[in-house]
């Protein structure tokens, strides 16, 4: 019998490579004898590994090997910098080059005496479900947001888009979903109520493609196991979200956060090696040595969403005027001279290991735009949040963070501009010597030490993920 090989398809955005990266570790470490290959497309596998003589050579590194797709953009699609005809032509050539591709990845590996046995595609990755489908392989979808946010989009595609969009500019409307609480549209992915910006459209198209995916999977199952969704969270945190698609077997086994349990993603200095923007060479760790217990707020939106020159100036006049330290992460495509002020009161970075930062005892705060990525490590490291969602599921996100009480979310304006006193109004919130304050960082530390137990020996993530290597070692 062919040894177990999981080879896990993810879209080449950051935040999808990142949780990916982090099942593959553990799929590795749980069953050593398996056969574990990432395929992310070759603009992200490139700057991933930036060394390569061909941008589409493969790497081995230990037991995980990282094999590239094409999705007919090798030198990167970045959905912001251009209008909505070019959001079409990509996802045009997404489903059709990648798809190819990928067949291509999955031939080449059975050719070489490693077929592939199981596939597990990330959200967005339709196509790689269709061709496991068209392939007879097993596959599982691998969510790599909350599991809410995969009921509220399981609803809206089942039954509720039409009372959504009938109610899309009412921001207070509430509606219930089942096995959800009570939510209102502002609290929605921002696909249901911006209707007009193509390029929202057009991400959304991917999202409902992997949706009909899973249906088609339903239709199959009677009788058998209900289609299997590995979810990038924790059981504790999602009860009631977890049971409110019945027509699913969702699985948690979050937090997928890499450097929680490896620490082969350093190569002797400071960069994380992976990453896909370059990583600032400042000594922002130890800037961070010399500053007191949870004194720092740190600042950052993530690989995606950037802030113009006029809400730079304004958040910087926020954190000024919070006068406490701040660590600032502005990209490289997001910078417009900004240096951040004062250097001993602040220090702006480019790209940083957020993990790191994230648990050092100086930062006492998190400035995030709510990308559950951030989110997740955030409670992983019991750092307090102020949530500035943008877009995608960030405002499911920040209603979450409210609800589990780490943190508080800023009031912005229609085009999500947030105000300088709103923001130090709110930093002070969660920071400063206050009753509010105390609960929000009290419920931080109860919910890191949840959420680090699940992925302990015996916890409720690690178990979930025998069950899922157990069920598909007797499927292979
Ligand atoms: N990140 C990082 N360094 C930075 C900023 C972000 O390593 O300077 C990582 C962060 O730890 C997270 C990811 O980038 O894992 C961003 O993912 P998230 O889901 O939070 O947001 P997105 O970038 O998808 O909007």
């Amino acid at each position: 019998m062919a040894p177990q090989h999981f080879i896990i398809v993810s879209f080449p955005w950051q935040g999808h490579i990142n949780p990916a990266r982090a099942l593959a570790e553990r799929l590795v470490r749980a069953m050593p004898s398996a056969h574990v290959t990432l395929s992310a497309a070759v603009s992200a596998h490139r700057l991933m590994f930036p060394s390569l003589e061909s941008p589409d050579e493969e790497v081995h590194d230990g037991a995980i090997s990282y094999i590239p797709y094409s999705d007919g953009y090798d030198r990167g699609f970045h959905l912001f910098a251009g209008d909505e005809d070019d959001a079409r032509r990509y996802s045009e050539a997404f489903g059709r080059v990648g798809r190819e591709t990928f067949s291509t990845v999955l031939d080449r590996l059975a050719a070489r005496g490693r077929p592939v046995t199981c596939v597990v595609y990330a959200m967005l990755m339709w196509w790689a479900a269709e061709v496991a489908r068209e392939r007879g392989l097993p596959r599982a979808l691998y969510w790599n947001q909350p599991a809410t946010m995969l009921a509220v989009y399981y609803h809206y595609l089942h039954g509720y888009e039409r009372i959504v969009t009938e109610h899309a500019a009412e921001p207070g409307f509430t509606l219930s979903m089942p096995g959800l609480p009570t939510m209102a549209i502002r609290e929605l992915p921002s696909f249901f109520t911006n209707l007009t910006d193509g390029r929202l459209v057009a991400a959304f198209g991917n999202l409902r493609r992997t949706f009909e995916q899973l249906d088609l999977d339903v239709d199959i199952s009677p009788g058998g196991r209900k289609p299997m969704v590995l979810v990038n969270t924790v059981e504790a945190l999602e009860l009631g979200a977890l049971a409110s698609v019945p027509e699913l077997d969702m699985l948690p086994i979050g937090p997928a956060v890499l450097s929680l349990f490896a620490d082969g993603t350093r190569n002797g200095t400071n960069a994380v090696v992976g990453d896909l923007f370059e990583h600032d060479e400042k000594g922002y760790m130890e800037w961070l040595d010399k500053k007191p217990a949870r004194s720092v707020v740190y600042v950052s939106f993530g690989s995606m969403s950037a802030a113009n020159k006029r809400q730079k100036e304004e958040m910087q006049r926020g954190l000024a005027a919070s006068g406490r330290s701040y660590l600032w992460v502005v990209r490289k495509d997001d910078n417009d001279n900004n240096d951040g002020g004062d250097e001993e009161r602040s220090m702006v970075v480019e790209w940083c290991d957020q993990v790191r930062v994230l648990s050092h005892p100086a930062v006492g705060c998190f400035v995030t735009h709510c990308g559950w990525n951030s989110t997740l490590e955030s409670m992983a490291c019991g750092v307090p949040v102020v949530a500035v969602p943008q877009w995608s599921d960030q405002d499911t996100n920040a209603r979450l963070v409210i609800e589990w009480g780490i943190g508080v979310r800023a009031a912005i304006n229609a085009d999500r501009f947030l105000d300088a006193e709103e923001l130090t109004t709110c930093v002070e919130m969660v920071m400063g010597d206050t009753e509010e304050g105390a609960a929000i960082r009290s419920s931080s530390i109860k919910w890191k030490a949840k959420v680090q137990e699940a992925i302990t020996d015996g916890g409720s993530s690690e178990l979930n993920l025998m069950t899922f290597q157990e069920h598909f070692a007797n499927d292979a």
